[in-house]
């Protein structure tokens, strides 16, 4: 036997790119803790790498072709690429896959949340590491595993899938139907992620609503305790955890089904953020139907303006798309009403533009480009006017921010969040620097302060 120590081997390098929205990034995050607990180097550059794996997005026409162009850039760059994302599941015109007709040098395609194909597609193109010095790689969030967020908030993902078929989507043929996460899981790595440090959780889903449906809200186990697999249940102990940590649970992608009522009262006495990011798409209960959107029965401004009466503090964030096929001028019209009377705190609006494979393409009535366009211009006109009046309402009153950015321990002042704003989609908070000398921001602490104007989206403060 050699008593001479083998030189270390070289570690293996992944290059990583993740495109797309939230749920494409928990995506991501799993990869890199599954790369990095088998002692795979991760990197986010394309050369020095072994190989490059690009998570991608094919939502939309422009996120197509954003994730098309990367995955050509990290071939010529690097040649060894790994596909994975929703683009992965996209079929061509001629029913080939998109990416492997685009590309065909590609080493392997996966659809999107298929963490154990890119893995098997990595061993078999580059082997794992067997170097004994490269174990576990530890990360902070233990059980949570790695997040490509800032430290100080992170994406909690409860499902995959979508059981609903609206007509302008596709996530459901390239995300499938609803499957829910057990709720022991869910909550495990929420206090994974309160305790590495985590003030901000931000619950993601394609439909938060119908958390437990396809497991006809099963009881699971946690701590211990039997917890039902259901909204209310989850989000009553996802503020229950984050109590202790002072830390906020923010809930996105909540439909407006009568079930959600019974959260408000949590959000009325602090428990869970009132806030409410409820993507209603349209107002009009025919355009609605022929959208085919959950809770498109329902009696939308009703219950809003009820969720605002049980929770004067609720903030409502929406998105809507406009010029959807058949949109009459009265149709729209009642969608502007609707933004004016429910209040609407923060909206975002499409235009609508045909997805590939999309049933919404086959209806009558497709409106002209430009028609789209200007109803959408008209509708930013009127949201923008609706938000920046309430955020008026809010100078000189005192807020609970979460510092985002501060450079020199908030000297120069910094960038944080209320409760109002999710982080990426909604307006900031600038934070002017502190009166008092000995007052200092850091980044991921809460800090209150006196908001002293509006300005546009954002609201500025004075640190206290
Ligand atoms: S609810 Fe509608 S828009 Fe949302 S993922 Fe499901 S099918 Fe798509």
């Amino acid at each position: 036997m050699s008593d001479v120590l083998s030189p270390p081997t070289r570690v293996p390098t992944v290059g990583f790119v993740s495109l797309g929205c939230p749920k494409a990034l928990t995506d991501s995050e799993l990869i890199l803790t599954q790369l990095s607990a088998e002692g795979y180097q991760t990197s986010k550059t394309f050369q020095g790498a072994d190989l490059v794996i690009v998570n991608t997005c094919g939502f939309i026409d422009d996120a197509i072709k954003e994730s098309l162009d990367t995955i050509g850039e990290a071939l010529a760059e690097n040649g060894r690429v790994i596909v994975t994302g929703c683009l992965g599941a996209k079929t061509a015109d001629n029913g080939d896959n998109m990416v492997r007709q685009m590309h065909p040098k590609v080493l392997a395609v996966t659809g999107p949340h298929a963490t154990q194909e890119v893995m098997d597609a990595v061993h078999v193109n580059l082997p794992k590491p067997h170097d004994p010095f490269v174990d576990l790689v530890p990360n902070s969030f233990g059980v949570a595993g790695i997040k490509l967020t800032p430290r100080h908030y992170a994406y909690l993902k409860i499902s995959e899938g979508c059981n609903h078929r609206c007509t302008f989507c596709i996530i459901p043929s390239m995300r499938g139907d609803l499957v829910s996460r057990p709720i022991g899981d869910v909550l495990t790595e929420a206090r994974a992620l309160f305790a590495g440090g985590v003030k901000e959780l931000l619950v993601i889903s394609q439909d938060t609503s119908a958390y437990g449906v396809d497991v006809k809200y099963r009881t699971g186990f946690w701590d211990g305790k039997p917890v039902k697999t259901r909204m209310l249940e989850l989000v009553q102990t996802l503020g229950e955890i984050a109590e202790p940590y002072g830390a906020w649970v923010r809930l996105h992608y909540v439909y407006p089904y009568p079930s959600v009522d019974d959260i408000l009262p949590l959000m009325a006495s602090g428990q869970v953020l009132p806030y409410l990011d409820v993507p209603l798409q349209h107002s009009h209960p025919d355009v609605l139907r022929r959208m085919k959107r959950p809770a498109s029965g329902e009696k939308n401004l009703e219950r809003l303006l009820k969720w605002r009466e049980a929770c004067p503090e609720i903030v409502i964030r929406s998105t809507f798309i406009a010029g959807f096929p058949g949109e009459t001028e009265e149709e729209f019209e009642h969608l502007l009403d609707f933004i004016r009377e429910a209040d609407i705190d923060r909206a975002g609006c499409f235009a609508y533009s045909a997805v590939n494979g999309a049933t919404a393409n086959a209806l009558p009535g497709m409106l002209p480009v430009e028609l789209r366009e200007e109803r959408r211009a008209r509708f930013m006109a009127v949201a923008e006017a609706v938000s920046i009046a309430k955020l008026q309402r809010r100078v000189g009153s005192t807020m609970q921010i979460l510092v985002d950015s501060a450079p020199g321990m908030g000297k120069k002042g910094g960038l944080g969040r209320s409760y109002a704003d999710a982080p990426e989609i909604d307006g900031v908070v600038r934070l002017l620097p502190p009166e008092k000398i000995s007052k200092t921001l850091k980044v991921g602490e809460f800090t209150k302060a006196r908001i002293v104007a509006a300005q546009g989206h954002d609201l500025v403060a004075m640190p206290i």
